[in-house]
């Protein structure tokens, strides 16, 4: 499933590819994925350039004209970008055909990924009410100490919620707190500033070595939570038990020893 890392994979091989050059036909193979007009979809990107990208957690923005194409990638959602009209991939939902001959699609297998236009990105994530994005600049720790000192609920749950920050999937979640030993059921208020400055540390740097570590095309640390999933594990960091329950209704898992 694509996570805020995946797709700050896919805006930078969109930036790569794909802008610059001008749309000459989208083509809508499946209208499944659309959350817009077939027709309004034509008529805002034909003839246009793509001429920026930008990533909030797990939405991705283009920029054409005066609309920004939207896209979410669901569960199966990924981009393809390719000359030979034979290479275009079987579960292609939305292709734009380029006027040098190239083309990019928009590809997803279970069509839980969405495709639309928003007049900006800051109106579709006031619109969608998304909290920051862990990675921008204006996520400060004086930011994030703000956002947890008004939470009672669990810490994990606070880490899940879009409306909080948006970006953070059950794995980083689960990851984030390992890495600051903080038990997931814990709740957010009760948590030490250093704690609090603990977590907003791991949470940014596993997102930026998923990142660097993706486009290396590298498998995740052996010393990462995420590489131990399973009840009974030992723990990487401490040889503690690995154990696992549910959280916000997700599978959750955490070191019995050393995350308190
Ligand atoms: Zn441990």
């Amino acid at each position: 499933m694509p996570e805020l890392p995946e797709v700050e994979g896919y805006a930078r091989y969109f930036a790569q590819h794909a802008l610059r050059q001008r749309v000459a036909r989208v083509r809508v193979r499946d209208e499944r994925v659309l959350a817009v007009r077939k027709e309004q979809l034509v008529r805002a990107l034909r003839g246009r350039e793509f001429t920026r990208v930008r990533r909030h957690g797990k939405h991705f923005f283009a920029e054409a004209g005066d609309r920004w194409l939207h896209l979410h990638f669901g569960m199966t959602g990924d981009l393809a970008y390719y000359r030979d009209a034979k290479d275009e991939p079987r579960f292609a939902r939305v292709v734009f055909d380029f006027d040098n001959g190239a083309h990019l699609a928009f590809e997803d297998i279970r069509l839980f990924g969405v495709v639309d236009l928003t007049t900006s990105p800051e109106a579709y994530i006031e619109e969608h009410a998304l909290g920051p994005d862990p990675l921008d600049a204006t996520f400060t720790l004086a930011r994030f100490r703000d956002i947890v000192a008004k939470r009672r609920g669990a810490v994990k749950s606070l880490l899940m919620s879009q409306d909080v920050i948006a970006g953070m999937g059950n794995l980083y979640a689960d990851e984030a707190l390992y890495q600051s030993s903080i038990q997931p059921r814990r709740t957010a208020d009760t948590l030490r500033d250093d704690e609090v400055r603990a977590l907003y540390t791991s949470m940014r740097r596993i997102l930026r070595d998923v990142i660097a570590r993706r486009e290396k095309g590298g498998d995740w640390p052996r010393r990462y939570l995420t590489m131990h999933r399973e009840e009974g594990e030992r723990c990487p960091q401490c040889g503690g038990t690995i154990v696992r329950t549910v959280v916000f209704g997700r599978t959750t898992y955490y070191c019995k020893s050393h995350q308190r």
